[in-house]
């Protein structure tokens, strides 16, 4: 529009008329009395005149004159109406509109071939037409298989995907069907859209990603037509793997709730039509990952459609060790450097939490001026990522850092002498950006899966240590132990709710989890009566549990002081100096 309006003030005015000066009427009645005019042409509002010589043409607004003509026709002025010409129409259709318009149509193609020059070659984008709002990436990022540490079970399972990509003949022959869809569940961070990125590099297909939020817009139907968008993009690719991250965004239960998200459920509807439309064995392997299995539409994960779930769940030990390993072949580290400890010490750490702790500790490294990363800076990241950096210049006064060490020796006494307590690995007092002004790391020898009643209420135990350390030396109790009373109460109400660890309920489910990768909140099924009941018994659990930590401590007193004096005095002590005076 710009570009029409400026051709039509600037350049049509000059083919469409010559050179006309503009004069006040004044001018005009001088001329005219000096006989100086050559052609007149009197129009409605205004008049067009020439000098004697017909060179230049002048122009001035009518008046209401009275004699004019007369006095034109006396001064020997010939009347004329062909003064100023007027442009052929042809002329001004061309300059105005065509003009234009071929100007638009060069801009235009020059536009698209440089756009297919881009596209046409190896590029990583595919423009989806109709809705351009879509990304996909190729599969050429190079993440394999042996990028992706521990997940053995679920590359497993996704080897099997990539065989059939290479030959679906051999699947075919026998006449078995490929999953089409599968689901990846999992905590975040776990690697989940690495190994669908592996699967496509291994597999060495197209590769299409996309958001599920990608896909929901503010209008009704835009989100179904980029879904169908997707699939046909997808079936002229085949063989190749979609892949939607998040797919809760659009998967999630349709519920009957008044003013439900309409454009998600057509979204979704979308989504169950197309996963069902294609035939199985064409080549089109859909991915999905969610951190909320529990809120998808059972629909989308029935048989046909999502019948695979391949959970990836947080690392091992043995996992953790390999993650270390493969994101430490990125980095400088020193050749001694332990990964088992360190994999120990990082215990219940994600994939990305573990690529941070790697990545913090080369950062550390190039902080202190050394040429590669070791034992001490992985340490010192891991508890960077656990609780925040140190914090240099917090400034606890001599009473507080009193306090915090008989705190965090109780954590620790009360640990070691419950005989199914895991050890302390670590016990330090340096206050840290997270806000803890210092703590325990407790390290578990191997892995866990099962937890008896005794190590959950040992573990409770040990919760309320730091509080009772600090009745017993001091008689007096401070706001430290607020973290702690969380955490235990937390462990005694699932022991109640969830666990049927108690005789009142016996094994009646009286909470569900709803959350169960994010945080596993839970929400309790239970009517007013039994919830007070529960609020009781929790009491009475974590009370017990408290009045153990005392005795405990009480009974050993001197150890108490003696461990909380040398914590004071160093700030940081490790396992085995804890063990060895504890036993000295
Ligand atoms: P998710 O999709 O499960 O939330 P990602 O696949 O995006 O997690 O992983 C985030 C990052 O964490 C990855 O880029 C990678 O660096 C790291 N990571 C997670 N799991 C692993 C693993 N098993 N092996 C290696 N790196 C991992």
């Amino acid at each position: 529009m710009l570009i029409l309006m400026l051709i039509n003030t600037l350049v049509v005015p000059l083919f469409a008329h010559p050179k006309v000066t503009e004069v006040d009427y004044g001018t005009f009645m001088s001329m005219t009395e000096s006989q100086d005019l050559g052609l007149v042409e009197v129009e409605n509002n205004q008049i067009i005149f020439t000098d004697k010589a017909e060179e230049k043409i002048y122009k001035t607004g009518r008046m209401d004159d009275e004699g004019l003509i007369e006095r034109l026709y006396q001064s020997g002025a010939k009347f004329s109406s062909e003064i100023v010409e007027e442009t052929s129409p042809l002329l001004s259709l061309l300059v105005s509109w065509l003009l234009p318009i071929a100007f638009f149509v060069i801009l235009g193609q020059f536009i698209t071939k440089h756009f297919m020059n881009k596209t046409g070659g190896n590029s990583m984008m595919f423009n989806m037409g109709k809705s351009n709002a879509k990304v996909y990436v190729k599969s050429s990022n190079g993440i394999m298989f042996s990028d992706v540490a521990g997940e053995d079970e679920a590359k497993e399972n996704l080897t099997e995907i990539v065989d059939y990509l290479h030959n679906p003949r051999k699947y075919e022959e026998i006449g078995a069907k490929m999953p089409k869809g599968i689901l990846l569940v999992g905590p975040p961070g776990t690697g989940k859209t690495m190994l669908a990125k592996a699967v496509a590099g291994e597999a060495n297909v197209p590769f299409f990603s996309m958001s599920g939020s990608e896909f929901v817009e503010m209008f009704v139907g835009m989100g179904a037509s980029k879904v169908r968008d997707l699939f046909k993009q997808a079936k002229e690719k085949a063989p190749c793997i979609v892949f939607i991250d998040e797919i809760d965004a659009i998967g999630q239960k349709r519920d009957g709730r008044v003013g439900g998200n309409d454009e998600r459920e057509q979204t979704l509807n979308q989504l169950l039509t197309e996963m069902d439309g294609f035939e199985g064995n064409n080549g089109v392997i859909i991915l999905a990952a969610t951190n909320r299995p529990e809120t998808l539409d059972p629909a989308l994960t029935r048989p046909g459609r999502f019948d695979r779930r391949v959970p990836v769940e947080l690392p091992d030990l043995k996992g953790r060790e390999e993650i270390l390993k493969v994101h430490a072949k990125k980095i400088k580290v020193a050749p001694d450097v332990d990964f088992e400890h360190i994999a120990r010490m990082a215990s219940g750490a994600s994939g990305a939490e573990l690529a941070n702790i790697v990545n913090e500790a080369a950062l550390r490294a190039v902080r202190d001026n050394r040429s590669c990363a070791n034992q001490a800076d992985l340490e010192e990241s891991i508890e960077v990522v656990i609780a925040g950096y140190q914090k240099k210049n917090a400034i606890l006064t001599d009473q507080e850092k009193r306090i915090v060490a008989y705190h965090e020796i109780g954590h620790a006494l009360v640990a070691a002498k419950q005989t199914n307590s895991a050890p302390v690995q670590k016990i330090t007092i340096v206050p840290r950006t997270s806000g803890a002004l210092g703590y325990t790391m407790q390290v578990e020898e191997g892995n866990h899966y099962l937890m008896s009643k005794e190590e959950i209420l040992n573990k409770i135990a040990t919760f309320t240590g730091g509080r009772a350390a600090e009745e017993i030396a001091f008689g007096s109790i401070t706001t430290g132990a607020s973290n702690d009373i969380e955490q235990a109460t937390k462990l005694a109400r699932a022991m109640l709710t969830r666990y049927g660890m108690s005789e009142d309920f016996d094994m009646v489910a009286l909470e569900t989890v709803t959350n169960q990768y994010l945080g596993g909140d839970a929400s309790l099924a239970c009517s007013a009566g039994t919830q007070e009941k529960i609020d009781e018994q929790v009491v009475a659990l974590v009370r017990a549990q408290h009045e153990k930590a005392r005795r405990i401590l009480e009974e050993n007193r001197a150890k108490l002081d003696e461990l909380s004096n040398y914590l004071y005095d160093r700030e940081t002590i490790t396992g085995e100096e804890f063990m060895n005076i504890l036993n000295g």
